[in-house]
């Protein structure tokens, strides 16, 4: 995580129930802890008050603190709507798998308009057991996408086995998801 970082770019829907920002990846376990994050921020301007009257540098700082509780209320009204919202089926997912990390990247694609804060993309660490467990994730999205990326690492594995090539990348259309 880098230190201050603001998550200017709002916050995405990560695994779990929780959200991620995609700038320096700090993970949000919930929607509690995005409305501390929140919270954090009225603190800082009910703090930033000027302390005598006409003094401008404090003003411009409440304005400003006044402007980032606005932001981060409208980054966590979305996610709230986000989180009412209902599961919208993929259009099509692309997973590709990274053999320098071990872990299978999902690319997920929408049809237009994309359902708000929908999760574009995600990452799957290549062994059964992290399948496994996401696919008993309070998200659809996320136990979809662990259900296809260990459909096709167990056909890896099996062409690995026979001495094939392994495709590294597969595409699975909305027929199949
Ligand atoms: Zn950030």
């Amino acid at each position: 995580m880098s230190e201050g970082c603001l998550h200017l770019e709002g916050l995405r829907v990560g695994g779990g129930n929780g959200y991620v920002c995609p700038v320096c990846g700090e993970r949000f376990e919930d929607l509690e802890g995005v409305r501390r994050w929140v919270r954090e921020a009225e603190r800082e301007r009910d703090g930033a008050y000027p302390l005598v009257e006409g003094d401008e540098f404090a003003e411009v700082v409440l304005r400003e603190s006044q402007r980032e509780v606005y932001r981060r209320r409208r980054v966590m009204y979305e996610l709230e709507n986000a989180a009412r919202a209902p599961f919208v089926r993929p259009e099509m997912v692309l997973v590709v798998y990274d053999g320098d990390r071990e872990a299978y990247e999902c690319r997920v694609f929408y049809k237009e308009p994309r359902p708000a804060n929908a999760m574009e993309s995600f990452s799957i660490r290549a062994s059964q057991e992290a399948m496994l467990e996401l696919r008993s994730d309070p998200n659809p999205i996320v136990r979809l996408l662990a259900e296809k990326v260990e459909e096709f690492h167990l056909l890896r594995g099996k062409l690995a086995g026979d001495g094939e090539p392994a495709p590294e990348r597969r595409v699975f259309y909305a027929s199949e998801l």
